[in-house]
């Protein structure tokens, strides 16, 4: 059960904050750093301190591996259905208190709590999901065509992994990679962002009461990444690294795990384009944009950040969507009238200010907002920027804030080569009626993913994941425990040969 209760009170906050662990989890103990180092978590909406919980240094991150390598083998050996089971128990238990979790990410990461049950919800189904796989990895077994010998092809755990996760969805980013590693039989040192780490230590704490052994999954948040991680990556005892971040880091992860030629997956930033045909329903295109665009306050991978609209309906639309994002409520994440809560700090506040306003001097006309809120914490008014003209900087960024550049096309062949004309390649949207053209879009535009008359792609039962520099590997689905998973081939000789 929630400690708190569905509409939280400052009275709540306050337990739910002193309930939590604050130290590192290393081989089942919670302890503080070794340097006795703590930095602060910081409630965006009003720039004061949550909570000062412990930040590891790169001894802490040896001693996480070195519990990690040590749990590992009896961990490979434990029965499907066992792992299936605390799997199993962490969903049950993440469900129910889905009011602490929801809260915890309000206050951390700012978005309204209705955001944040829908967050719990999509985290904990991954819990669910992979708890379903864990019974069903399964090898095979042939004569070889020559009947001379048999072929057996087993799936073993890869090991060790690092899983490095940001701050924009705190429950949803670790779940993806646990509860896949977990159901493969992986042991785990995380290491969540430290703008949004207390999600991660609740979270690793109800892993440990669904009866997850010591040393399975270690936590080491820290205010020092590199230091940290750096020498983990270069640990030939690592097996795998999983990370959901920029474009920018991951890019230098992948160069320093290529040292040890570690397994990567790489979630990394994305680039929307969300197509508006003149043959949409045009009530479906906006309500699709509205959830594609300020889902998680727009600061998500998967936001749109370009929305191209074909001509004949480009006023109309454009005009729909300023009408509705400017009727969305700017307030702290727990007030009930909250529709869209602050940005998660300062820099990506500026940044994203910094982008509105070279749109408008490139020539783009803003028709709504293009302001920062004054006062406490990190808000921002929800912006619309229309004829933007192709080649302005926002449209290459990810923008990760509630704005919506609107740009005009005329012909599904050059909405195509906008969509594209990108490195990255997460994600696009198309709104149509025409079946053909969806098809001919799903083939066409170069990414990972593509929602067709949808506003929002993920699902836990489907492959997350980019091409391009939006990454490498999937999270979820079927495909999801296969990152976690090494083929292993033993060649039998031929039984009726003696
Ligand atoms: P970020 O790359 O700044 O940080 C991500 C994580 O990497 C954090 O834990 C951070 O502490 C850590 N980190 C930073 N520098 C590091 C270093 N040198 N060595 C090791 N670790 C380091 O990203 P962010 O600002 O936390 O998150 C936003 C980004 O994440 C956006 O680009 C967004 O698109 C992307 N993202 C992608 C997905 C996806 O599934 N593709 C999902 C969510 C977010």
């Amino acid at each position: 059960m929630s400690i708190v209760s569905a509409n939280p009170t400052p009275a709540d906050e306050r337990a739910l904050l002193a309930s939590l662990p604050t130290g590192l989890l290393i081989d089942g103990v919670w302890r503080p750093a070794s340097d006795g180092g703590t930095f602060d978590v910081i409630d965006p909406s009003t720039g004061d301190a949550l909570l000062t919980i412990a930040s590891a240094t790169p001894a802490d991150g040896a001693a996480a591996l070195d519990a990690a390598v040590g749990a590992q083998r009896p961990w490979a050996r434990t029965a499907p259905r066992e792992r299936a089971e605390i799997l199993r128990r962490a969903f049950d238990a993440v469900t129910a208190r889905s009011d602490d979790f929801a809260l915890l990410m309000t206050l951390e990461m700012g978005k309204p709590l209705a955001e944040s049950r829908g967050e719990v919800a999509y985290g904990a189904e991954f819990l669910r999901w992979f708890s379903e796989e864990t019974a069903r990895i399964a090898g095979r077994f042939a004569m070889a065509p020559d009947g001379n010998s048999r072929l057996l092809v087993m799936k073993r755990p890869v090991g060790p992994s690092l899983f490095i996760t940001p701050w924009n969805f705190p429950l949803a980013m670790a779940t993806r990679k646990i509860a896949p590693a977990i159901a493969a039989g992986c042991t785990m040192v995380l290491k969540p962002a430290a703008l949004t780490p207390l999600t991660a230590l609740l979270f690793a704490q109800v892993l440990s009461e669904a009866g997850l052994p010591d040393g399975v999954l270690n936590v080491i948040q820290t205010t020092r990444a590199g230091a940290v991680t750096g020498p983990l990556i270069a640990d030939s005892r690592l097996r795998k690294l999983s990370f959901t971040g920029s474009t920018e880091v991951g890019r230098r992860l992948i160069a320093d795990a290529a040292q040890q030629v570690l397994r990567v997956s790489m979630e990394l930033g994305g680039n929307a384009p969300l197509l508006v045909f003149d043959d949409a329903d045009l009530d479906k295109a906006v309500d699709g944009a509205m959830l594609a665009k300020l889902r998680n306050g727009g600061e998500a991978c998967t936001a749109a950040n370009r929305i191209l609209v074909q001509r004949g309906v480009a006023g109309e639309f454009s005009r729909r969507l300023t009408e509705r994002m400017a009727a969305h409520t700017i307030a702290r994440g727990t007030d009930p009238a909250s529709k869209i809560g602050p940005l998660v700090d300062e820099s990506t506040r500026q940044k994203v200010h910094e982008l509105v306003t070279s749109a408008v001097a490139e020539g783009a006309t803003l028709a709504l907002g293009g302001r920062v809120v004054q006062g406490a914490g990190y808000f921002y008014e929800p912006t619309v920027l229309t004829d933007v003209p192709a080649g302005a900087r926002i449209l290459s960024q990810e923008i990760f804030g509630p704005v919506a550049p609107i740009v005009t096309f005329d012909t599904e062949e050059e909405a195509v080569r906008l969509a594209n004309d990108t490195e990255f390649g997460l994600v696009a949207y198309a709104f149509t009626r025409d079946l053909n053209r969806g098809l001919r879009l799903a083939e066409e535009l170069e990414v990972g993913m593509f929602g067709l008359n949808t506003g929002i792609v993920s699902n836990p039962a489907a492959p997350f994941g980019g091409v391009k520099q939006s990454g490498t590997g999937r999270e979820g689905g079927i495909e999801g425990i296969e990152e976690y998973l090494e083929t292993r081939y033993v060649g039998i000789a031929d039984p009726y040969r003696e």
